[in-house]
């Protein structure tokens, strides 16, 4: 199967590693690389394209602001480094970016804002507002609060959760190699790398050995990691180089690169995610009209709720049912069961009255939404 091309996606993570990103010899950014990228950055910003960043470097521009020693550091050491190193990276990223008039919205994460619900919902509409107001998300682990047991520790996983959670259907991998070689090239000379990879097999996973720089914790085997994430999720993949100036560029002029293909969209996959894997904790039965909206590719509103039935919390998936009962679809619900309840009927001016707070206008948002087929 032939590549795919930059051009044809609309929504794209760009990961970029602390080695990319830091002169490991002078402890400095690489000033003049990250303004090269910046621009192959707004040139797809500019064709319409939403861009998010995930970038490292936290800890590694810490550890030189502080003037730390060569070596592991210890949890602690590497949490009050990223503390410091954090801050230089939101400054830089917003000047390059505030360049081409683009202005950048930094977003920590840790492992419960990808895997809890209530908390994944949060995170996600964050970043649909910051990509409608035409921002760039850039993100990294919250590296200060992340203990070893709560954490990723590598931004590949992370960019490619951050990739699913924002229904993104393009991940890059800016790394120090090129892309995924049949061996590990430095140690074998015939290994050559391979453009595509249609699916991960346990024979790409066996490819993948153990390349890791001083910088950066992840080898190839995070890479690969982050594909079957990736790739199950519906977003396609790819790993270039980043040591080139403008890699964006190089990778749209067909440059060297291997792609890891997904059999689905990301729109399609996360509504079966929500149409099959999730357990309904309770049942929302709409009016004629609400159905009628719904039908058309709207998102229910409280107006449109006629009874609340189950002990659902925000985030959880229900069950949307008609005035006549018959299932309608299932989506993931913005508002607790008490809430919900509370606010059933009533406009969205109303909904704030009511709740005192300025809650979500939507009882399902659209995204959120799975419709089934209509009836007869
Ligand atoms: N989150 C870490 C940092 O910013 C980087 C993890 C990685 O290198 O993948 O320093």
């Amino acid at each position: 199967m032939s590549s795919p091309e930059l051009k044809n996606f609309r929504r794209i993570v760009i990961k970029v590693g602390s080695s990319l990103l830091i002169d490991s010899a002078k402890g400095e950014v690489r000033a003049s690389w990250l303004a090269a990228l910046a621009a192959d950055i707004a040139r797809l910003h500019a064709d319409g394209r939403d861009v998010l960043v995930v970038s490292s470097g936290s800890i590694a521009l810490g550890r030189s602001k502080l003037k730390l020693p060569r070596g592991a550091l210890k949890l602690e050491e590497s949490q009050a480094a990223a503390a410091v190193g954090q801050i230089a990276l939101a400054r830089i990223w917003s000047e390059v970016l505030g360049a081409h008039d683009i202005g950048a919205g930094q977003i920590l994460v840790t492992l419960q804002d990808t895997e809890e619900r209530r908390r994944y919902l949060n995170a996600r509409s964050t970043i649909a507002k910051l990509l409608e107001w035409r921002a760039v998300p850039v993100i990294n682990e919250n590296d200060t609060v992340a203990t070893n047991e709560i954490r990723y520790g590598d931004n590949d996983r992370l960019a490619a959760r951050v990739a699913t959670m924002a229904s993104a259907d393009l991940l890059v991998l800016l790394s120090d190699i090129d892309g995924l070689y049949t061996a590990p090239p430095g140690a074998n000379p015939d290994a050559t790398l391979i453009p595509v990879v249609e699916s991960v097999t346990a024979e790409i996973e066996a490819m993948a050995g153990a390349a890791e720089s001083e910088l950066s914790r992840g080898g190839m085997y995070t890479k690969i990691e982050a594909a079957k994430i990736a790739t199950t999720a519906g977003t396609h993949m790819l790993i270039a180089s980043g040591k080139i100036e403008h890699p964006l560029q190089a990778i749209a002029d067909g440059g060297r690169c291997t792609w890891f293909l997904s059999p689905a969209n990301p729109v399609t996959a996360r509504k079966r995610w929500i149409a099959g894997s999730l357990e309904p904790k309770g049942t929302l039965t709409i009016d004629a009209g609400a159905v009628a909206a719904l039908r058309a590719g709207k998102s229910l509103l409280p107006a449109g709720v006629i009874r609340v039935d189950g002990a659902f919390a925000r985030g959880d998936a229900v069950v949307v049912r008609g005035p006549d009962t018959h299932e309608i679809g299932r989506g993931l619900v913005a508002y607790d069961a008490d809430h919900a309840e509370q606010i059933k009927g009533h406009s969205s001016p109303e909904v704030m009255r009511i709740l005192g707070i300025t809650g979500r206008a939507e009882m399902i948002h659209r995204d959120d939404l799975v419709i089934g087929a209509a009836p007869g």
